[in-house]
């Protein structure tokens, strides 16, 4: 277990022993969570590195654990995943996710907002239709919701995954590349799918000075391919300075807030300047 941020939270790893017992038990938990609301989203400012204005927030989500405490999604994520509960807290996020979107504009803060998606996700079928039908019911602009999916979606089928992006470019979301640079498909898929927004990996952005040629040249791609770059894991100034530097345009990190609870980030709302 280790502490981080303001919301200290469980992470035990499941590869470096997780008793079974523990795990089978917070499994049988986790398909009750759900009905039990034990799940919450928290949002990430991603912020303008020239104003160092709020542009938008990273839907992340947490698990009040009655007994642990806030259980990290790193442990809960692939369990779902594999209990195959992963669709429906991915739809729990993503209307959470837009409630707050429509909530903030009407308050005159029109953030985009981004949703992460499992790739076991691009595998339902009817997930297009669902959010369309969300979007519609809390009458937010699908432009306003951009969805974080990961190089992993491609492994196996590369059909069912661009036809879905495709989808979900049609209903007018945006979709953003995540932990960029740490995936292994080739680099062609960038210019064949539907991509608006690339978020180069943390690992990059905290690159000892031994590891910033790789750094560079990665953000060297960004710029050939012309997209939306959020920098993440951005921690001290001087990695914001780095940012700055090569016209990277966003950033998301610790050093301006880490995830917070719905109503901590409107007080961070108000103390910015728009
Ligand atoms: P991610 O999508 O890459 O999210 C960024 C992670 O980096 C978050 O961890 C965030 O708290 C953390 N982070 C942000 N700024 C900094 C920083 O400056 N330094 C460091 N060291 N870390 C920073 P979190 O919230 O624990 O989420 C972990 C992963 O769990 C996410 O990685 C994402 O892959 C997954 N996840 C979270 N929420 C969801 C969700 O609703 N659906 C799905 N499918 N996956 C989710
Ligand atoms: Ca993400
Ligand atoms: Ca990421
Ligand atoms: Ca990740």
């Amino acid at each position: 277990a280790k502490a981080e941020g303001r919301n200290r939270m469980v992470l035990y790893n499941e590869s470096m022993g997780m008793e079974l017992r523990a795990r089978t038990s917070l499994e049988a938990e986790l398909r009750l969570a759900l009905e039990r609301g034990e799940f919450e989203v928290h949002y990430q400012p991603r912020m303008a590195v020239r104003s160092r204005s709020i542009l938008g927030a990273e839907a992340l989500v947490r698990w009040r654990h009655p007994v642990h405490g806030l259980v990290g999604p790193d442990i809960f994520i692939p369990m779902s995943e594999r209990l195959g509960l992963i669709g429906r807290l991915g739809m729990f996020v993503f209307e959470a996710a837009v409630r707050q979107q429509t909530e903030w504009a009407a308050r005159g803060h029109d953030l985009q907002i981004s949703v992460n998606l499992s790739p076991l996700q691009l595998a339902d079928t009817h997930l297009v239709a669902r959010m369309a039908a969300v979007l519609r019911r809390y009458g937010c602009e699908p432009s306003r919701i951009e969805l974080e999916v990961t190089e992993s979606m491609l492994l196996g089928n590369e059909e069912r995954p661009i036809a879905v992006l495709k989808a979900i470019e049609a209903l007018g979301m945006s979709i953003a590349l995540d932990d960029f640079g740490t995936g292994y498909s080739n680099l062609a898929y960038l210019q064949r799918y539907p991509l608006h927004t690339l978020k180069i990996d943390k690992t990059f952005i905290q690159a000892p000075d031994v590891d910033r040629p790789l750094a560079e040249m990665i953000v060297s791609l960004c710029r050939l391919l012309k997209l939306n770059v959020v920098a993440e894991g951005v921690e001290t100034s001087e990695q914001l300075a780095w940012v700055a530097r090569r016209e990277i345009a966003e950033y998301q990190g610790y050093h301006f807030s880490p995830p917070v609870p719905a109503p901590h980030f409107e007080a961070l709302l108000e103390a910015t300047p728009a």
